[in-house]
């Protein structure tokens, strides 16, 4: 399995399959809703990375 490119929801640092578009449902809802942030909140590790809880 390739994984080598970004989710396509800006603000979301995780990475994706090469067959995917977004790392999880919450992102693909968030970029078609355009939510502006500069956080993800996905869950993911290397977004709850940047989070601050
Ligand atoms: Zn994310
Ligand atoms: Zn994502």
């Amino acid at each position: 399995m390739e994984i080598d490119h970004k989710c396509a929801y800006g603000p979301c640092q995780c990475k994706v399959p090469v067959m995917g578009q977004y790392c999880s449902d919450h992102c693909s809802q968030a970029d078609k809703l355009r939510a502006e942030g500069t956080q993800c909140s996905c869950g993911h590790d290397a977004c709850v990375a940047t989070q601050s809880i």
